[in-house]
């Protein structure tokens, strides 16, 4: 699964340097690490990195620090205009308008509307999250800001700056700011955060989406995840730089996505939810031993005398050449709807459609909530099931 995911990676590096064994969100001592007995980590854009994985848990605030090893590499990232991609982008700005012109908070419902709002996004990596934005409202004067754009439009109807945020110096506030997928790369949380404050103007809002805390999911994969917040463990970042909370939710637009709506601090009250740190760890340690064990299930169902087929080049394929080398190795093509955005590879993409269906077994390489309706497809075009094989992670 592809992703619109932007990387300040000029100012990535490692929470654990600083930390040492306690946590560098909550300070607290209590915490273990999650380390899988894999060959290989990856980075979210598929650089595979010559190390396990490994992640440390915190059991005061929840948080799951990660490790980016590889901060000088430059990203590798595909085009971002897969088809896939692309409805992605929309349903972003879809979620974000919604999220403001729902708010039950006055103050944020009035930013929106006000006639010339300024809005910037962080990580704007083709910029078309911001355009669909500009569309569905476009009395808003839209700024976006990416270090290393996947592409850039030529366009006049947003302002598009190439450039590091955390660097950067604007002329004026803005109304309000959002990134998608950013701060969890962002080794400096509170610097982050304390800069969107200076930003924003007294009654604007501060819109951050990062990967959901629950369900644990294959975002913990990423060892560039530098952080998968709870509630309890982005308030405390907030607290400390004067933003509190005034919402979250799950994104509209992916149920693996947590959106916090943050304002200047008025002194208002925000219930979080109890944490639960120990169920926490316990799910995410499960998800990591379930990959670890996902080569050797595959193998009883793979028949050595036939070719296998890899269908996607997006994602969730770049983790199964990751954490699942022996299967990877036995792959001879990859399959998919249209080469448009695949990500790198070391084998030939062939498109579905030029595909001829012999005997191949066929793996799909897509995250579960895609698959029912891949298989489907992989059945009209001729795949009966014992060449079909669908992944248990
Ligand atoms: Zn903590």
């Amino acid at each position: 699964m592809q992703k619109n995911r932007t990387r300040h990676n000029q100012h990535i590096s490692s929470p654990f340097e600083t930390a040492g064994i306690s946590c560098s969100i909550c300070q607290s001592n209590n915490t273990a690490s999650i380390t899988t007995s894999m060959t290989y980590a990856m980075r979210s854009d598929g650089l595979l990195l010559n190390e396990p994985l490994a992640k440390v848990h915190c059991f005061n605030c929840g948080v799951l620090l990660g490790r980016n090893n590889q901060p000088e590499q430059a990203y590798l990232r595909s085009s971002g205009n897969s088809e896939f991609d692309l409805k992605r982008h929309q349903a972003v700005a879809n979620g974000i308008a919604n999220l403001l012109e729902t708010s039950s908070n006055q103050s944020i419902l009035s930013t929106l509307c006000k006639s010339d709002a300024r809005v910037l996004e962080i990580g704007g990596a083709n910029f078309a999250t911001a355009l669909a934005l500009k569309k569905l409202k476009p009395h808003l004067q839209i700024t976006s800001i990416e270090p290393s754009p996947e592409q850039v439009p030529e366009t006049n109807d947003i302002d598009i700056i190439i450039d590091t945020f955390s660097t950067k110096h604007f002329k004026h506030k803005f109304d309000i700011i959002f990134s998608n997928n950013v701060i969890e790369h962002i080794a400096d949380t509170r610097a982050f955060l304390k800069q969107c404050r200076e930003m924003i103007e007294p009654s604007g809002c501060l819109i951050v989406c990062c990967p959901a805390h629950t369900p644990a999911s294959n975002e913990l994969l990423f060892s560039d995840h530098l952080y998968h917040f709870t509630p309890q463990s982005l308030a405390l970042c907030c607290q400390a730089v004067g933003l509190e909370l005034v919402a979250q939710q799950v994104a509209g637009w992916d149920t693996l996505t947590q959106v916090y709506l943050l304002r200047p601090t008025t002194g208002g009250q925000y219930q979080l939810e109890e944490p639960k740190p120990t169920q926490l760890f316990q799910v995410r340690r499960r998800l990591l031993a379930e990959w670890s064990k996902q080569d050797t299930l595959l193998k009883s169902q793979l028949d050595a005398s036939r070719p296998l087929l890899l269908f996607g080049a997006g994602e969730f394929s770049q983790l199964i050449r990751t954490y699942l080398p022996k299967t990877y190795a036995k792959v001879s093509a990859i399959t998919v709807d249209s080469v448009l955005g695949a990500r790198q590879f070391d084998k030939p993409i062939i498109e579905f459609g030029q595909l001829r269906v012999t005997n191949q077994q066929i793996l799909i390489g897509l995250n579960p909530s895609v698959r029912p309706a891949v298989e489907q497809k992989l059945s009209a075009a001729g795949f009966n099931q014992s060449q079909i094989i669908v992944p248990t992670v």
